[in-house]
């Protein structure tokens, strides 16, 4: 069973509902209810941006999130996330997770082995080579006493999409299958990294669709899109030119039948606008915030 718990579902800029970053929770034995047996089997946290940390402060005290909190303790328990997987390297993807390295380092080390805690951190090699040279090096490099590298902090997991076997993870019966997206583009499309995911059965024939950050490009999204039972795809509420988001008024222009099973994310601070709520209506809704959405109930 495969649950999916947005920390936040806003845009980069957005104050309302914290960035969108995203749970995915597995369970080998399916329940049912309101609350679930905790913790479950594994935990993969696709992206952490900058308010990812209040976000999850602010999740580990709702019923049925318990796993999240420190035994005894009030603050962040970050152990509880066995695996991180990093879409691309804006800030809103990537902002917390300085703080879940260094918390895993100094606060949630092995009391016997004086070891860090290590989460798995997956992305590809590209990604993953520019997140510590460009963004994680300035704030992580240096221990008392010692310079420190990535792997200090993590275990690292580099896809490389394109090779056979190699633009995957698994977690139980479930695989995430990488796809590149149309972000940012700077001389070309894919020119600059940043990745969605379609997560699939591997043994029954049904599948999510998870877009990342990406322009409106149904025609690379369509087969995925098709056929999975679920959609996520990422949504700018504003016409602009030279986005690097799906606008709203571009998804409006999806298959009736996709838009019907589409809830979308990273949408502004504006969402409850009550000019674009009957655009808004067209699909399945707006994802919310700090909600377990069950993606695949059985085993
Ligand atoms: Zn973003
Ligand atoms: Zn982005």
């Amino acid at each position: 069973m495969l649950t999916l718990t947005f920390l936040g579902t806003g845009s980069a800029f957005g104050k309302r509902n914290f960035n969108s970053n995203a749970l995915f929770e597995y369970w080998e034995h399916p329940w049912r209810g309101a609350v679930p047996p905790l913790p479950p089997q594994d935990t993969l946290l696709v992206d952490f941006g900058a308010n990812g940390p209040q976000a999850f402060y602010k999740l580990k005290d709702k019923p049925g999130f318990e796993h999240l909190k420190p035994p005894g303790g009030a603050n962040n328990y970050y152990p509880a996330i066995h695996k991180v997987f990093v879409t691309h390297q804006h800030a809103d993807h990537i902002g917390g997770l300085e703080e879940l390295a260094l918390m895993n380092t100094f606060v949630y080390q092995d009391q016997k082995t004086g070891k860090p805690y290590k989460t798995e951190l997956i992305s590809t090699i590209n990604i993953l080579v520019n997140l510590w040279d460009h963004s994680l090096k300035g704030g992580l490099n240096t221990m008392q006493n010692r310079y420190a590298l990535l792997q200090d902090y993590f275990f690292i997991r580099a896809l490389s999409p394109g090779k056979p076997g190699k633009s995957h993870f698994d977690i139980g019966p479930y695989r995430y299958e990488i796809f590149a997206t149309d972000h940012v583009q700077i001389e070309r499309k894919y020119d600059w990294p940043s990745y969605g995911l379609y997560v699939k059965h591997t043994k029954l024939n049904r599948a999510v669709f998870y877009s990342g950050d990406t322009r409106f490009d149904y025609a690379s999204y369509a087969k995925m899109m098709h056929e999975a039972e679920l959609c996520f795809h990422d949504c700018q509420l504003f016409d602009q030119a030279e986005t690097v988001h799906a606008t709203l008024n571009e998804m409006r222009t999806l298959p009736e039948a996709i838009k019907q099973k589409t809830l979308l994310y990273h949408y502004g601070d504006n969402f409850d606008d009550p000019a674009l709520q009957p655009a808004i209506k067209e699909f399945m809704g707006l994802a919310q915030p700090q909600q377990r959405y069950v993606l695949f109930e059985g085993k």
